[in-house]
């Protein structure tokens, strides 16, 4: 980092990596048990901070996926339907306590697999995937208030697909209230991220679930593809992007088998003119620098009103040089490494695009490490609608800045778009802020803040970053059905 921009420097402050114990290879985890693949078929995965490989991780093919749904299949018949909703609140409960003890393992572990930074996992990550079991543990017993009459009905086995973002999180989103609901799982992890789900398998084992509930099939995009081509699945739930989210619904359309499906965003994050200035340059930064930009809801387009972008602009520039870029392990770290480097070849094609379509790019001088995929934190001013930097999603720390005069003219900006997942909105007045959230299509919208989570909030989109909610009430629906006969009550939150 440039010494006359920032005068102090940062003693390193690694975390242990002694912390974790990493296998040389993985077995799938299929009805309570970890077994090669009959694909025979292995990949790496690596700590994109330092190119090692980590470990070699399976890769689920059919056969795999039809042990792990027919193991699935019998676990709900035989045991995980039968469970009152209490007893399977308790499993929850144990799987959150766990993962609790085992929190540190779980921050580094994850750190290494995916080089988001250790304050990140540690701070975020970890606490908000533990949040979800430990919230949706107290939902077991209480379904018939979630909103599907009095005696709301499991849909039998789930199928599960998740990204490389926030892998134990992305997990926990899925599979916290499916088993609350009374589903059993088969899940499939990133390929670049298979680990902490790995983890997880063995945190399921000491919780003692009963064998089958959960089936973790790691692999690639094929794996997937498998998994919901799979006749044998109820009903599934994706995170992705809005592409391979298109190729699920075209594959599942006329199935009658339900799909949710969280998928890409390009936020706008407006600060008007009577914005408090310095807190919204720390909100702007948090909304696009957290974890890389590598989020789905990031706030990757800045909107600004006219006459105060010359000042904002100068004090992100300064905001932005502090930015500490490089070992994700260092706990001073802001920005880690880039997740592969597929990852970074698409941030460097999308950012030149910029360059080429006219806007003007300013990055930090901050050095970078010589092995691994790195990016510098970056803003793009002159950006108008029309290019590819302010329509793409870019998944990486680069931000789009464009102006408006008006609050009309913002909310026709922030709308000009085909995703609807988050926005946020920076002014004093509450009058303001009331009336451009009604305005704005988007999922989410947060007010002179950006980029909080809670399990009890639901998350999800309009439009092109897909349909359904997590988290929260709204987010125990997808996973239950109304049941076809009224029963009679044995009592509350018993389930039949
Ligand atoms: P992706 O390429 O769509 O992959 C997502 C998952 O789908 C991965 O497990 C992937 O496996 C698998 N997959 C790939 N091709 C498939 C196919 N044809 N059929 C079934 N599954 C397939 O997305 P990504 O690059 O991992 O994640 C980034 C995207 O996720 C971004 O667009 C981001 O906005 C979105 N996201 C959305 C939310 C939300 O809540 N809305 C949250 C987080 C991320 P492999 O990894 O093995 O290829
Ligand atoms: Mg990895």
């Amino acid at each position: 980092m440039k010494e006359s921009s920032n005068p102090f420097t940062y003693a390193p402050a690694p975390e242990s990596r002694e912390l974790v114990s990493i296998e040389s290879s993985y077995d799938l985890f299929i009805d309570g048990k970890f077994i090669a693949p009959k694909s025979k078929k292995r990949f790496p995965s690596i700590n994109p901070a330092t190119e090692e490989v980590l470990s070699k991780i399976s890769l689920g093919g059919k056969e795999d996926l039809d042990l792990a749904v027919k193991s699935a299949r019998r676990a709900y018949e035989k045991v995980w339907s039968k469970l009152p909703g209490k007893e399977r609140g308790k499993y929850l409960y144990r799987i959150a306590r766990l993962m609790q003890e085992r929190a540190r393992e779980f921050a580094v572990l994850e750190t290494l697999d995916n080089g988001k930074p250790i304050r990140e996992t540690r701070d975020t990550d970890i606490p908000l995937a533990i949040q979800h079991f430990f919230y949706h543990a107290g939902w077991a017993d209480k379904l018939e208030y979630a909103g599907h009459g009095s005696n709301p009905r499991a849909h039998g086995v789930v199928g599960q697909i998740i990204p490389w973002n926030f892998p134990l999180l992305m997990l926990a989103w899925k599979v916290a209230p499916a088993l609350a609901t009374g589903n059993t799982v088969v899940l499939k992890p990133a390929e670049t991220t298979s680990l902490t789900a790995l983890l997880f398998a063995q945190v399921c084992l000491d919780a003692g679930l009963p064998a089958g509930v959960i089936n973790i099939v790691t692999g690639d995009g094929t794996t997937g593809a498998s998994l919901i081509a799979h006749k044998g699945i109820d009903k599934f739930a994706f995170t992705g992007s809005t592409e391979v989210g298109k190729a699920i619904n075209r594959a599942l359309a006329a199935t009658g088998r339900p799909v949710t499906l969280e998928l890409g965003g390009k936020g706008a994050n407006i600060v008007f003119e009577d914005a408090a200035i310095d807190q919204a340059v720390e909100g702007i930064v948090q909304g696009i620098f957290f974890n890389q930009g590598h989020v789905c809801c990031a706030g990757s387009r800045l909107l600004l009103q006219e006459n105060i972008h010359d000042h904002f602009i100068e004090k992100l520039e300064r905001r932005i040089e502090k930015i500490r870029v490089g070992d994700p392990m260092d706990k001073n770290t802001d920005l880690g490494a880039i997740n592969s480097k597929e990852q970074l070849q698409k941030i460097v094609e999308l950012t030149q695009s910029g360059e080429v379509e006219g806007a003007k790019a300013w990055q930090p001088d901050c050095a970078l490490p010589s092995r691994g995929f790195w990016f510098r934190p970056t803003i793009f001013t002159n950006v108008t609608g029309a290019h590819r930097i302010a329509r793409e999603e870019i998944f990486g720390p680069v931000l789009s800045v464009l102006t408006f005069r008006t609050p009309q003219e913002a909310i026709e900006k922030a709308n000009n778009t085909p995703y609807g997942l988050a926005a946020g909105v920076w002014s004093e007045k509450g009058s303001r802020i009331l009336w451009a959230s009604r305005e704005l299509k988007a999922g989410v919208i947060w007010a002179n803040t950006y980029n909080k989570f809670d399990a009890a909030s639901p998350f999800g989109g309009y439009k092109e970053s897909g349909w359904g909610r997590e988290g929260g009430r709204h987010g125990l629906l997808p996973y239950l059905t109304q049941s076809q006969t009224p029963r009679v009550r044995s009592g509350k939150g018993a389930r039949k």
